[in-house]
């Protein structure tokens, strides 16, 4: 594992790996994030990998300017006016993803909106820039254990699964960013931070609801952390299709069956997709919610998906196809 210290040739060269897919630990104004390039399923693969998470939670991307957010995600008046006053800063703003938005589905977690933000740490935005791409980062620490805020904490918590650790001494220590929902019919804090609901309320000019933070509690609709799921069946750990079944594989599924006659191999190509032939559950994790949702069609009685193993990243993957199912 390599701790550099943050200077405009080692940005150049942590700009390179992130995109060539490595993994980058680098500091923000709030901690170190672990960043992989956005728009590489594989590479934000490792991030779960890396931070042992058993769960694929929705990340946010990072980008150098509001522009570069505008590529991603449609900006309405509010997303204009917070994105004016309050960026480069410690504001995350939830939007509706483009249509054309090339970031992959394992960054947004299969939902239909994504998580921008620019940072002010000059490093941050040096990197940004320099990358040209955005930049999917969590904390950059082992899932349950404290956020980073010296690049000691890195290097002692994720060791060699980081390719480069930019070091710029201690963070700020400042709160983590403010979460918007800006996506529905009023602003809505999902996570307080260091932007205040008042400050946010006095520059929008309209009332901002403050979520409570209990996530899992319903309460209007809407305003509860959503997860992407399926709107048809999803059967795990299948060894056989039933008819009129979409086939979700992973590994080989040349000697699957269909009940009543016939091969999963045959099947049309808009009901069979394969998590990844070869087993790779990197390349299963970065494949999960696009096939899911390419399988997601009225026609299909159901989703029958062959095992993935409960193990490294399988166990988020499990995680998720477990939601689906109830
Ligand atoms: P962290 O990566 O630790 O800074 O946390 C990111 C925060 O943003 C978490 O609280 C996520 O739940 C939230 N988040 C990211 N994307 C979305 C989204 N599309 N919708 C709602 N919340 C999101
Ligand atoms: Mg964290």
């Amino acid at each position: 594992m390599r701790i550099v210290t943050a200077i405009e040739d080692s940005i150049q060269e942590a700009a390179s790996i992130l995109k060539e897919g490595g993994l980058v630990a680098f500091p923000t104004e709030t901690v170190y994030g672990l960043g992989a390039n956005a728009l590489d399923g594989k590479a934000v693969a490792r991030i779960f990998e890396a931070k042992g998470r058993p769960q694929f939670n929705p990340l946010i991307a990072h980008v150098s300017d509001a522009d570069q957010a505008a590529a991603l995600v449609v900006f309405n008046e509010w997303a204009e006016i917070a994105a004016h006053h309050f960026w480069p800063g410690p504001l995350t703003l939830i939007l509706p993803r483009k249509s054309d938005c090339a970031v992959n589905e394992l960054v947004s977690a299969g939902l239909e909106t994504i998580a921008v933000r620019v940072p002010s740490h000059p490093v941050a935005l040096k990197l940004l820039q320099a990358a040209g791409v955005p930049v999917a980062a969590p904390s950059a620490n082992v899932s349950g254990t404290l956020s980073p805020t010296t690049p000691q904490h890195v290097a002692e918590g994720l060791g060699d699964k980081v390719d480069m650790i930019l070091a710029a001494g201690a963070c700020d220590v400042g709160l983590e960013s403010t979460v918007l929902d800006l996506s529905g019919d009023v602003p809505v804090v999902l996570r307080p931070g260091a932007v205040t609901a008042e400050d946010l309320s006095r520059v929008l000019e309209c009332d901002v609801v403050v979520e409570d933070g209990d996530t899992d509690k319903p309460k209007s609709p809407g305003m509860m952390l959503k997860h992407y799921a399926p709107s048809i069946p999803v059967r795990m750990n299948a060894i056989d299709l039933e008819p009129g079944e979409a086939l979700l594989a992973f590994g080989s599924d040349q000697f699957m069956g269909v009940n009543g006659g016939g091969a999963a191999k045959d099947l049309p190509e808009t009901q069979r997709r394969n998590l990844s032939e070869d087993g790779d559950l990197n390349e299963a994790a970065a494949n999960l919610f696009a096939m899911l949702r390419a399988l997601d069609r009225p026609e299909h009685k159901a989703i029958a998906v062959m095992a993935v193993p409960d193990q490294g990243l399988g166990v988020a993957i499990n995680d998720r196809l477990k939601r689906a199912v109830s």
